[in-house]
């Protein structure tokens, strides 16, 4: 017996007769090189690029000459295309044949509201094809040279948000720092940085202060900066280093190493 191992969601496979398609693809977290095969050969053959705003250009210059690219971010001084109206143009070109790709940073499932986006289409009777993509955290935490798992320090890894939806209550940082604990997990946190003295404050109600963070921005691109601290000083080195969006947040034993190659030789002894 065969699979199809395409990752179609919804019922079925394929496009309907006289419709183009939608794949909605995971650019990575910047390099060009960390793209998958699979997501290369589907913005090499797009008509129609819709770009999010995490999104490098040379990511985008893959694409052939004649499609057409709709950049629906929300950085370069402009406002964020509304939700509902990219969904609208995806389906009225793939009403009129065209091969759409959506574009999305990292992996279109991990936060940036792939989900909420293939649920929206699906109603509207589009089948969508998700092709995943290297999840920044990943990449940024890689890029350190450190695991996000390792048996003598973290037996599990937290993808987690720093900042909810408008009128969430957001993330249980309490409940989240003791289990990170007890259960010996490397926390993740995207979209961190802004409220990056509230999560140090909750977080220490459950984590020690000498537990190792690292902020990565810009994680695989040219311009990737980061710093690594404690948890006390989480906040503070945020503000002093400036760093900022998109960064990611990591914090857990698995930086100890890379912790102590920071400190003057005395200290780290
Ligand atoms: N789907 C994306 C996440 C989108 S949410 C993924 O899987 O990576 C946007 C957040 O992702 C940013 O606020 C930041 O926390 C993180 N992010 C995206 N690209 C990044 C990069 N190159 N370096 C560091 N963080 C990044």
């Amino acid at each position: 017996m065969t699979h199809d191992t395409t990752q179609h969601t919804g019922q079925g496979s394929g496009t309907l007769v006289g419709q183009g398609s939608c794949t909605l693809v995971g650019a990575g977290p910047g390099d060009p090189e960390l793209l998958t095969i699979k997501a290369l050969k589907a913005i090499q053959v797009a008509t129609v690029l819709l770009v999010d705003d995490l999104v490098s250009e040379a990511i985008v210059a893959l694409a052939s000459p004649k499609a057409r690219i709709i950049h629906v971010g929300k950085r370069g001084g402009c406002k964020s295309t509304p939700q509902a109206f990219i969904e609208k143009l995806i389906i009225m070109a793939v009403r009129e044949g065209e091969t759409v790709v959506r574009l999305k940073g990292g992996d279109p499932f991990v936060f940036g509201r792939g989900g909420e986006e293939v649920e929206h289409l699906q109603a509207a009777g589009i089948q969508v094809t998700v092709i995943n993509g290297i999840t920044a955290g990943l990449a940024a935490v890689t890029s350190l040279g450190v695991p996000l798992t390792h048996r003598e320090h973290a037996h599990g890894v937290v993808f987690v948000t720093g900042h909810g939806k408008p009128g969430d209550h957001g993330t249980d940082w309490q409940a989240l720092a003791a289990t990170a604990h007890s259960a010996r997990l490397t926390l993740v946190i995207y979209m961190g940085v802004s409220g990056a003295r509230h999560i140090q404050n909750e977080l220490l109600t459950g984590l020690p202060e000498q537990t190792p963070v690292a902020v990565i921005q810009n994680a695989s691109l040219p311009t990737q900066r980061h710093a690594v601290c404690t948890l006390g000083e989480l906040h503070a080195t945020i503000e002093r280093e400036q760093l900022m969006s998109p960064s990611v947040i990591v914090v857990g034993d698995v930086l100890t190493g890379l912790m102590q190659l920071q400190l003057p030789a005395t200290l780290a002894a």
